[in-house]
């Protein structure tokens, strides 16, 4: 047994969760939300990791292991952190502002906190770290790409690595033979083209902005329409703001929410109707491009909170597309149930899976992993 402390640490929350690496059983968990906000759970990240602190009580992990959204070019693999790496996260925030500046103020509040034992940054950008050249590279000028460190990273690796290895377990084959295409689908949403477990592409760019709509982020636009919106007067942070946190499913609806959307368009409202339109195209639109990324996939897997929980999502993924092997059992595709299973036909030559995903359990092994070398 091997008992792991896993800490995410967000801009306004810290999640945490006390687990065995090996079982995943969870000894403890919580979140402390609102961090910083008048009536929140605490004033800063340092309150709020002492209250978890006194109530982990006697419980001692043997790793600690924390949640990095951005790695960089430099760590693609979990990293067992010193003050070095402390220095190297603190210079690769740059790339990742909305993020990592959150994630350093939990390692450091949780380093003084359990100073005697390892901790290890497990980052959401490593799994793609086999992306090819072609796939992580911006077509614009090479000098400044390289200077700015301009490329595609990628991001949800943590979730893919994972999902990824209980899809080869339920389809019963080997990792190394399976082309897979996730859609991780939560407030933020990627897919990634996964062949013999090595991400080949990914939606999200060199920040979580790129790809699908999301909850609050545009995914893909012209990267012209700012220009002509900084022409028309909106500065730096105010197109920041409206990508990122005044957009996707928020900015067409007034909600970012799915279960709000869609019991909207069940409602017969037209403009979340629309909305989920633009949600289900663009889905279709990666879909179809990673089929031929990866040259046909032998399982389709959707994951975390609308990928598990929302059956609109996936029948209108996948619809009418039988002429490629892909056929929905619509049964078992709208029976709810928290397990991961298959809702294909036994016809379909591609499988089509949910598989709640667990972060946490993947933070945990892997950061066990690393103080084993
Ligand atoms: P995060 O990216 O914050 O981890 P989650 O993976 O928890 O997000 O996903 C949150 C999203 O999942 C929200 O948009 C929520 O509406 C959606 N969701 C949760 N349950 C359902 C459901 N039953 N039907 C549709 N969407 C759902």
């Amino acid at each position: 047994m091997t008992t792991v402390f896993v800490v995410n640490s967000g801009s306004s929350s810290i999640k945490w969760e006390l687990l065995d690496a090996e079982s995943g059983s969870i000894y403890s968990g919580g979140i402390v939300e609102r961090i910083g906000e008048p009536g929140g759970g605490a004033a800063n990240h340092d309150e709020g990791m002492h209250q978890i602190l006194a109530g982990l009580g006697n419980e001692h992990p043997a790793v600690v292991g924390h949640r990095v959204v951005h790695g960089g070019a430099e760590f693609t693999a979990a990293t067992v952190i010193t003050d070095e790496v402390e220095r190297r996260l603190d210079e690769i925030s740059v790339l990742a502002p909305l993020h990592n500046p959150e994630n350093l103020k939990g390692i450091r509040a949780a380093r003084a906190a359990f100073a005697d034992v390892p901790h290890v940054a497990v980052f959401d950008t490593a799994f793609h770290g086999t992306l090819p050249p072609e796939a992580f590279t911006y077509a614009i000028d090479a000098d400044v790409a390289r200077e700015h460190g301009i490329r595609r990273y990628g991001f949800h690796g943590t979730s893919y690595r994972y999902v990824a290895g209980r899809a080869a377990a339920m389809l019963g084959r080997d990792l190394a033979d399976l082309k897979l295409i996730v859609f991780h689908l939560g407030n933020g949403a990627s897919v990634c083209a996964i062949d013999g477990g090595r991400s080949i592409d990914t939606s999200m760019g060199m920040t979580p902005l790129e790809g699908l709509v999301m909850g609050t982020r545009s995914g893909d636009i012209d990267p012209g329409a700012l220009f002509h919106l900084g022409r028309a007067g909106m500065t730096l942070p105010e197109l920041d703001q409206l990508l990122n946190r005044r957009s996707g499913l928020l900015g067409m609806t007034g909600t970012g929410d799915m279960r709000d959307v869609q019991s909207a368009a069940d409602a017969g409202d037209e403009t979340a109707k629309a909305a989920l339109a633009v949600y289900y195209h663009r889905l279709r639109h990666y879909l179809g491009a990673y089929l031929v990324a990866l040259g046909g996939a032998d399982a389709i897997v959707f994951t975390a909170g609308v990928g598990e929980n929302s059956a609109a999502t996936r029948r209108e993924t996948v619809a009418g597309l039988e002429g490629f092997g892909i056929a929905l059992d619509v049964h078992a595709n709208s029976r709810s149930s928290t397990q991961a299973r298959v809702i294909s036909r036994n016809d379909s030559a591609v499988k089509v899976l949910i598989i709640p995903t667990n972060e946490e359990l993947q933070i945990a092994r892997e950061a066990v992993a690393a103080v084993s070398l």
